[in-house]
């Protein structure tokens, strides 16, 4: 999208033109990544940051992306690289590889940003940009990742928080349920070394399968039979240890029961899910859709400042392992259509009209 300047008036003070001009005054490298600038006497588009001679005001261009600039003929400048690897995602993997081995010290993110030899706001930007967490929100997730690590080796759990550096026991839960108990794409995949147990119960419908680590629920399956429930978790999770244990975590399972039976919640959750960062971020947004209400995947999209996403929202609904928790059910197609439900959509719709019916709200049924 090109970004026109009104031709009538001067672009009003603290218009968005306005503060891009000023960015590029200022070489900002915090600007870098949300728009280029573009010059027409050369035919050359930059970053913010360029160190190159400012152009002109009246033949300077902004441009949302590089690939905008370049439709419109411009091509990249040889000091600031425009079409080179952005300066964020380098950050972000140097401070990932700093946080990796420097795990045993609590780590700020002023530390990190001078360890890195960057400015705070430009290491919290990079993050945001490439990870969707804050510097962190992810050196905790990398700490967990350790601490739990040491834990499977065998070590003792007094020896593993002193050797990551928490305080006490309480902190690591503190910390595993502010970020709902979810750990970034670096985590590894397939469950390896999770210990998960499951267990099932009856609803009104069908089957219900549980299933938790010692931290919080991983899984929440629904279907009509238990069987095939246990072999979908199994295939969900390949590498890990898992064991049926009737009556395990009663608490949970009566509770979740109940949001199944359109209950409203009675006490968190705590949940231990392996996610990618962005998938973390949908689930939350998710969470926040009330009981009784829906929303589509664009407005899903537009809620996390990604309103072209709408795509990879439907993926991470898609792939919410812990359903009725996570209210995925509550997201549907803009034209009202339930769109599809990995556990039916009979049982999305049933899920939907008993919310509705229990809140009270009067909303017209989609389907
Ligand atoms: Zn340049």
């Amino acid at each position: 999208m090109k970004i026109e300047r009104n031709s009538q008036s001067a672009a009003a003070p603290g218009s968005r033109e306005t503060r891009y001009w000023r960015a590029v005054l200022a070489r900002d490298g915090r600007a870098d990544g949300a728009f280029f600038f573009a010059v027409r006497s050369t035919s050359i588009y930059c970053r913010p940051s360029c160190p190159a001679r400012r152009p002109l005001r009246a033949n300077t261009l902004f441009f949302q992306t590089r690939q905008d600039a370049e439709r419109e003929g411009y091509r990249p400048c040889r000091r600031c690289k425009p079409n080179e690897i952005p300066a964020s995602a380098l950050i972000v993997q140097r401070a990932a590889q700093l946080l990796e081995n420097e795990l045993d010290e609590a780590v700020s993110v002023n530390i990190l940003a001078r360890k890195l030899g960057v400015r705070t706001d430009a290491l919290r930007r990079a993050f945001r940009q490439q990870t969707g967490l804050n510097p962190k929100e992810l050196a905790a997730a990398l700490r967990l990742k350790r601490f739990k690590k040491l834990l499977r080796e065998g070590h003792s759990i007094a020896d593993a928080l002193y050797a990551t550096g928490y305080g006490s026991t309480s902190r690591v839960y503190e910390r595993s349920d502010a970020q709902l108990g979810m750990t970034p794409a670096t985590y590894q995949k397939g469950g390896k070394g999770m210990r998960i147990k499951y267990t099932t119960a009856k609803s009104s419908l069908g089957d219900v399968l549980v299933a938790a680590t010692e931290r919080g629920v991983s899984a929440v399956y629904l279907g009509d039979a238990a069987a095939k429930l246990s072999s979908e978790l199994r295939d969900e999770y390949p590498s890990a240890e898992i064991v049926a244990e009737k009556g395990a975590f009663s608490d949970w399972v009566e509770e979740i029961v109940s949001r199944v039976e359109g209950g409203a919640p009675r006490r968190e959750l705590p949940l231990d899910l392996q996610a990618t960062a962005f998938q973390r971020r949908v689930w939350q947004e998710l969470q926040r859709i009330p009981r009784g209400a829906t929303r589509t995947y664009s407005q899903v999209a537009k809620a996390l400042g990604k309103p072209n996403a709408f795509r990879a929202v439907a993926r991470a609904c898609a792939t919410n392992p812990v359903s009725v928790v996570v209210p995925c059910h509550r997201v549907v197609r803009s034209d009202g259509n339930l769109a599809g439900y990995r556990w039916g959509v009979s049982r999305k719709q049933t899920l939907l009209d008993r919310e509705r019916n229990a809140s009270g709200t009067k909303v017209s049924r989609v389907a």
